[in-house]
């Protein structure tokens, strides 16, 4: 069982995941946020201080994710690992910054608030094509140079970075891209798709409420164009949980293992590689 009451009622979640910004400079496919799609919309610090405010006094968040999209194309990025704190001041508490890191330096005092905030910085490479790695490189040597803030980079690109330590990620396929379509998995197999899923404890908050996973709640924000098959029809109508919800209902959301929204899924782990995300 991965959530439960506590004593003061509150309902322990192990991961929740906010998304400073929606759209992304790369274009890695099966993004599983589609954020290679551009999708539009910042995160306000107000707008994250009053989801917070709803949702705090009746969740222990073990771990708290700023990403995206790329959550560096947010200019108030400060602010919102700001909000994080004020919420979450204690380390019990992860609070973690993800980024693919290229405009990681643009942001004025970031390493500052990183430091004060007590916010992890997890770095994504995503690809192994040598200019890639050419112009991640010194942002990766100038983090590594930052005192006292937990810097960590993750590799899914297949190849070794010389002179860079990093832990390795694979990456799976999460649905059918065409050159103008992407089409859900027809496994029909909800159960197996949860258990091989890489986003499973990836609970997110956006628009105030509390959704499953990524792929569930930013469908929505896909252009109709590119998702035109009925098949997306029932993950479509998928509402997760407001705040105004009863704390029955917040527990057995949070205790939902596998439900039939996990049939657009794959039901067992396809590597593949994202090609070239760099985008002209
Ligand atoms: S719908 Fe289920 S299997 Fe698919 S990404 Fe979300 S949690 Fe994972």
């Amino acid at each position: 069982m991965l959530t439960k009451f506590k004593k003061n009622k509150k309902i322990t979640i192990r991961s929740l995941q906010v998304h400073a910004a929606h759209a992304c400079n790369l274009s890695c496919s099966s993004c599983n946020a589609f954020s290679q799609f551009k999708l539009k919309g910042l995160l306000e610090p107000s707008t994250l201080t009053k989801w917070l405010g709803d949702w705090e006094p009746r969740l222990n968040v073990k771990k708290i994710c700023l990403l995206g999209g790329e959550p560096t194309l947010n200019p108030k990025l400060v602010e919102l690992l700001g909000v994080f704190f004020k919420f979450f001041p204690r380390d019990s508490t992860q609070k973690v910054l993800f980024t693919n890191g290229f405009f990681l330096l643009k942001h004025n005092g970031l390493e500052r608030a990183l430091r004060e905030f007590r916010i992890e910085l997890r770095l994504t490479v995503h690809s192994a094509h040598p200019t890639y790695l050419e112009r991640i490189k010194p942002i990766i040597e100038e983090c590594q140079r930052w005192r006292e803030v937990s810097f960590l980079v993750y590799n899914g690109s297949g190849k070794k970075i010389p002179g860079i330590k990093f832990r390795e990620e694979k990456w799976t396929k999460r649905y059918h891209e065409s050159s103008d379509q992407i089409t859900p998995f027809t496994d029909n197999n909800p159960r197996a798709s949860w258990e091989v899923c890489p986003s499973k404890y990836s609970m997110q908050l956006h628009e105030g409420r509390l959704w499953k996973c990524p792929m569930i709640t930013y469908l929505r924000l896909v252009d109709p164009a590119l998702r035109q098959d009925p098949s997306w029809e029932p993950y479509l109508r998928y509402q997760g949980i407001g705040s105004d919800c009863s704390d029955e209902e917040l527990l057995d959301f949070s205790l939902k293992e596998d439900e039939a929204i996990c049939g657009m899924c794959p039901q067992e782990k396809i590597s593949f590689s994202k090609g070239y995300p760099l985008r002209k």
